[in-house]
């Protein structure tokens, strides 16, 4: 009997051999079911190993098989490599790749009625109501047509009876519509024809490549990759697409504009989906069916049939990067599963990373310019609000020079943005009695006023609580006082100053779900509003004709902190903001208030200078030998108590093994330094860029020994510092 090595999706450092047993049609990548403890578990067959492999060994059976074709060699070897490269147990990102149990089996299926042709023996107006609805609705189940017609399901058994509705049963998860290469596209100017000729030459001769499009906000950067996508759909009839967009952007426009393009809705993956809609996507995705997936960063661990193409639109964006369980970046990622799956990877952006820029003038990725927006829309001018000089008022937040350039928009039937990354009424609240500043218990974390809900509210760890009379500390009353301008408070400030414009705020508060964004993009769109106060959920994807002005209230608040990456992100999320004015044929312009406009990152912003600015970042890093020039690592402890993590910090330095040019910084509070009742710490590892890290941090932990109360978890490449 061959031998079976399975991998399950558990925290287990190694793969399990089982027999397969006759009649049982098991292969490498088989989706299978096999005893583990106690229970029947789901794996995947990592390979097959010869009969002889099991001479001589008592080895449980191969339970059963799964009705799914056979996860690819290139995704086993991708989930493996994962696994090393981000210092992981390879189940642990096998776990990853089955986010849905449900797209396993076949879909399910459900009765549904519809209408024969046969009129009823008997007429009431129940029946004519329920006629109707199927007549519109088509097949559908006998509680979708009775709550349509507003009529008892009994009414739908009696037509039944009556032969007037048929039943039959039908897929509950439907596949895709094949989206079609054919529909015309925008006519591209000759930048864009060029940019895409380069694609689809790629695609066509197939194999592994990366490209970089590198283009201004609006010049064409999607219509570019769509090119790519319909050259894949064209020349393999089984290629498939995975486009990749930071989750925030994945909005119901971005959604339309694919299926205006392909003639058919693309399959979503997100958090905000359903288990249905997980395990439908899932199937199809497995199966070879679904053709073009688009979803946030942990598509990429999809078990793709023949993945082809790989997009990732605003690759800087600091979401692909995973914080939580296995820490990964899924551009980074993106392109090693390119590789193994021979397939073509392409990152878009306006402000692309600078370890991307570094890679294209190495001449590792191909890099696409785009200069100019097509038509006659163009860039925003970019003014820095000098705030030393002219500052706002005592307590408030907007400069007169903003001021006033709000009140021309206005006069003139336009409109404003403003910018502001807090969401909220104050970020933090004081007792003005005793000076105490209110945190979540048992954390340094300021809590936020939000005073639409009333409430106060941590943005770390979701705590919240209806805001206090008396101060907690001293019992004073009425002494709590918000400090700081969050959206809410900006919008109370333009309340007063333009009591007739129509003012809304945009944040993930008051843009719950998809509806309610929706309508406030819609209602942008159609010039209802004249003054829209965003966080930066506004940055991305929007395009409102009619904004021409757009203020950054506080440009220095990202700025702050000793990440490394501080104003590359800066100047990233801020010229991304600016570019949301004039995008249509009015010209608009970005007034950005700052305290220190002497910044590298803010005058590059004032002189549309990005690639002088990344000269700056990139002579720094590579002095310092920091990442693109040297790699970096992190090891994150925690224990429910700080002097136990403390100890235990001071013996794993101890073991850190030694490493030629290996730095280990630490150990020091973590970013959070107290999460969910636990004291956290953290060690940086600084290595030059051709030592393999991961390997070093695995030899490290191997030789740790940890009390059960102690936890660790390594991040590799990590973005968040301070
Ligand atoms: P980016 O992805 O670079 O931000 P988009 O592809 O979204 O740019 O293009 C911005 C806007 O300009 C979109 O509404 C798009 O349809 C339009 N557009 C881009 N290129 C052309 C073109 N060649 N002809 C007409 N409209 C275009």
């Amino acid at each position: 009997m061959p031998v079976a090595r399975i991998l399950f999706p558990l925290p287990l450092p190694e793969p399990f051999d089982y027999a397969v047993p006759d009649g049982l049609d098991v292969q490498e990548g088989s989706y299978v079911a096999a005893p583990l403890g106690k229970y029947e578990r789901l794996g995947v067959v990592l390979e097959l190993l010869p009969d002889s492999a099991g001479e001589g060994r008592k080895l449980k059976d191969v339970g059963g098989v799964y009705p799914t074709p056979p996860m690819t060699a290139a995704m086993r070897e991708f989930v493996q490599w994962a696994a090393r490269y981000t210092v992981s147990h390879p189940g642990h990102v096998l776990g990853m790749a089955l986010r849905s149990r449900g797209g396993l089996e076949p879909s399910p299926t459900e009765t549904v009625y519809h209408l024969t042709g046969e009129s009823p023996p008997r007429v009431t107006e129940a029946r004519t109501k329920l006629i109707e609805a199927a007549e519109q609705l088509g097949a559908q189940t006998a509680s979708t047509l009775a709550e349509a017609a507003g009529v008892s399901s009994s009414v739908v058994k009696g037509l039944a009876e009556a032969g007037v509705l048929r039943a039959r049963s039908m897929q509950t998860d439907l596949p895709f519509d094949v989206p079609s290469p054919n529909l015309p596209g925008a006519t591209l100017t000759d930048e864009q024809s060029e940019a895409a000729e380069a694609l689809k030459q790629a695609v066509s001769a197939r194999g592994f490549s990366t490209f970089l499009i590198d283009g201004v906000t609006g010049s064409g950067k999607t219509e570019v990759y769509f090119e790519a996508i319909a050259e894949s759909l064209r020349t393999d009839p089984e290629a498939q697409i995975l486009v990749l967009l930071p989750e925030i952007a994945l909005t119901q426009a971005i959604l339309s504009r694919f299926e205006v393009r392909f003639g058919a809705k693309p399959a979503p993956w997100h958090s905000g989906l359903s288990d249905k809609q997980r395990r439908r996507t899932w199937r199809e995705v497995a199966h070879g069916r679904a053709r073009i997936v688009i979803g946030a960063r942990s598509a990429l661990f999809l078990p793709f049939h023949k993945l082809k193409l790989i997009i990732i639109d605003e690759e800087h964006d600091g979401s692909y990067k995973q914080e939580d369980g296995v820490t990964y970046h899924a551009r980074d990622m993106a392109v090693m599963r390119a590789k193994l799956e021979g397939a073509i990877v392409v990152l878009a952006s306006a402000t692309p990373a600078l370890e991307t820029v570094v890679n294209a003038e190495t001449g590792r990725y191909h890099r696409l310019q785009l200069s100019a927006r097509p038509g006659a829309s163009r860039l925003p001018d970019v003014d820095l609000v000098d705030l030393r000089r002219a500052p706002p008022e005592r307590n408030h937040w907007l400069s007169p020079h903003l001021i006033h350039a709000m009140q021309e928009t206005l006069a003139v039937g336009e409109q404003t943005l403003l910018f502001l990354n807090r969401r909220g009424y104050a970020p933090l609240v004081l007792c003005k009695s005793c000076g105490e500043r209110l945190k979540t218990p048992g954390t340094e974390n300021w809590l936020t006023e939000h005073r639409y809900t009333g409430r106060l509210v941590c943005h770390v760890t979701g705590y919240s609580i209806p805001k206090p009379k008396v101060c907690p500390h001293c019992r004073a009353a009425d002494s709590l006082m918000g400090v700081g301008p969050g959206v809410e408070r900006v919008a109370e400030e333009v309340r007063t100053l333009l009591p007739d414009a129509r003012i809304e705020i945009f944040s993930s508060d008051t843009a719950q779900g998809g509806e309610a964004t929706r309508g406030i993009v819609e209602r942008m769109e159609q010039g209802e509003i004249d003054v829209l106060i965003g966080t930066q959920i506004v940055a991305k994807g929007h395009n409102f004709p009619n904004l021409t002005l757009v203020g950054v209230v506080d440009a220095d608040s990202g700025m702050k902190g000793g990440d490394l990456r501080a104003g590359e992100r800066t100047y990233q999320l801020l010229s991304q903001v600016a570019g949301r004015a004039g995008r249509a044929e009015r010209p608009g312009r970005a007034l950005v208030q700052t305290y220190a406009p002497d910044n590298p990152a803010m005058m590059a912003l004032a002189d549309n200078n990005r690639d002088g600015f990344l000269q700056i970042e990139r002579e720094v890093r590579a002095e310092l030998g920091l990442p693109p020039f040297g790699r970096l690592a992190a090891m994150i402890l925690s224990a429910p108590s700080a002097q136990q993590v403390d100890e235990i910090a001071l013996q794993i330095i101890q073991q850190a093994p030694n490493g030629e040019g290996v730095e280990v910084f630490g150990p020091a509070p973590a970013p959070i330094a107290v999460l969910r009742g636990r004291h956290r710490r953290r060690f940086l590892v600084k290595s030059p860029k051709n030592i393999d890290l991961s390997a070093y941090m695995a030899a490290w932990i191997a030789r740790l020994r940890l009390p059960n109360a102690v936890r660790m978890s390594v991040d590799i490449d990590p973005y968040s510092f301070l």
